[in-house]
């Protein structure tokens, strides 16, 4: 069997530290949901924002390591609904257009 091949989100981490991530409040853990409420900040009544992805240079403060190094997301099994439906640090987001612009903005080459 061919090896398979390593995700490279387990290195990259570009998109995390890119883009504003906003989520319903509903998907915070003490409002019933799972996102850990300490690494999110409110935004108005309905919606929140993982916190650091809207600093001048955003980086979730949910990300691990080094960006284009070793980076992961500390809350994977718990992140907010766009990061499941954007593809951050998942492998459908690979290579699309939001990917090669988070990684170009971190000198990483398009995927
Ligand atoms: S989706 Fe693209 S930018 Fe995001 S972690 Fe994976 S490779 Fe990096
Ligand atoms: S919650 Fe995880 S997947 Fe979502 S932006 Fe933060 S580090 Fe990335």
């Amino acid at each position: 069997m061919p090896p398979v091949p390593a995700n490279p989100c387990t290195r990259c981490g570009a998109c995390c530290a890119s883009f504003r991530v906003d989520f319903a409040r509903e998907e915070l853990e003490d409002e019933g949901g799972c996102v850990p409420a300490g690494l999110a900040v409110e935004i108005n009544e309905t919606l929140c924002r993982m916190r650091g992805t809207d600093h001048a240079a955003p980086r979730c403060a949910a990300l691990v390591g080094t960006v284009g190094v070793d980076a992961h997301c500390g809350i994977y099994e718990w992140r907010p609904s766009p990061c499941r439906e954007f593809g951050l640090r998942a492998p459908m987001g690979v290579g699309d257009d939001a990917c090669t612009r988070a990684r170009s903005r971190h000198g990483l080459p398009p995927l």
